[in-house]
């Protein structure tokens, strides 16, 4: 039996004498691990179809080991696995994809995926824009698998609020629930997430908030991560600090 799908390549390692592994993330079943058999003999036309990021279409040959029985490339994002900046930031993601399923809509997240890898191999879009993106990404795709935060009525006691506190993994509350775990949400703040999870990332492309909000984001999105993901990774560090 075999299938067709799209994927993304999010990783690959040699395997046994010749053969290699790819970790591919389809819109139908997320990450999957497919074996390339003879992937090192020179003459392997499907290992030149499944470069490190590039979107493909695959026919995969389902068994014991899933195997790759066809490929080509959809999008092949050369200026990802050409820039050292560029691939460290869709390494992250892609460990990210590859350490944890939190059970998010994966249409939705392969959608995702695609949009934030045509904005970091697009050469026009500053570095600094990229990262303020993969932030946007985030929490779009944390929203996705269940995380997304509660901003229109207090988590403790219900009444509806525009500004307060941030409660880590959960939304808003009133400032006089204030404990150690929370930091004050501007209603700026708040309308500016809401805004971010729902839209189009066309619509973002215009948007750029100033400094102190920025700020705060960062200090809130920290904690929402934080709160998210029990190990630190490397992809955190970078979009937390980066
Ligand atoms: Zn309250």
């Amino acid at each position: 039996m075999s299938f067709k799908t799209e994927a993304f390549v999010l990783k690959a390692h040699a395997w046994r004498e010749a053969d290699r592994v790819y970790y591919l993330f389809t819109p139908e079943e997320g990450v999957i691990k497919v074996v390339l058999k003879s992937a090192a003999k020179s003459k392997s036309k499907l290992a030149g179809h499944l470069l490190p990021f590039s979107k493909v279409k695959v026919m995969i040959g389902r068994g014991k080991l899933d195997h790759m029985a066809g490929v080509h490339t959809i999008v092949d994002y050369k200026n990802i696995r050409t820039n050292l900046r560029n691939m460290s930031l869709a390494s992250s993601i892609a460990e990210l994809f590859l350490n944890e399923d939190h059970g998010g809509d994966k249409r939705q997240e392969f959608e995702l995926l695609s949009d934030l890898f045509s904005y970091i191999n697009d050469e026009d879009v500053s570095p600094e824009r990229k990262l303020w993106l993969v932030r946007v990404f985030l929490w779009k795709y944390l929203s996705l698998s269940g995380w997304q935060p509660q901003l229109d009525n207090c988590q403790i006691c219900g009444k509806s609020i525009q500004a307060g506190q941030y409660m880590p993994g959960r939304g808003i509350i009133c400032i006089e629930h204030n404990n150690n775990h929370s930091v004050s949400l501007s209603e700026k703040l708040a309308n500016f997430l809401k805004f971010i999870i729902l839209a189009e990332w066309k619509d973002l492309a215009e948007i750029s908030i100033d400094n102190e909000l920025n700020r705060e984001w960062l200090r809130v999105s920290q904690l929402f991560y934080q709160a998210v993901y029990d190990r630190p990774s490397q992809a955190l560090k970078l979009f937390i600090y980066g």
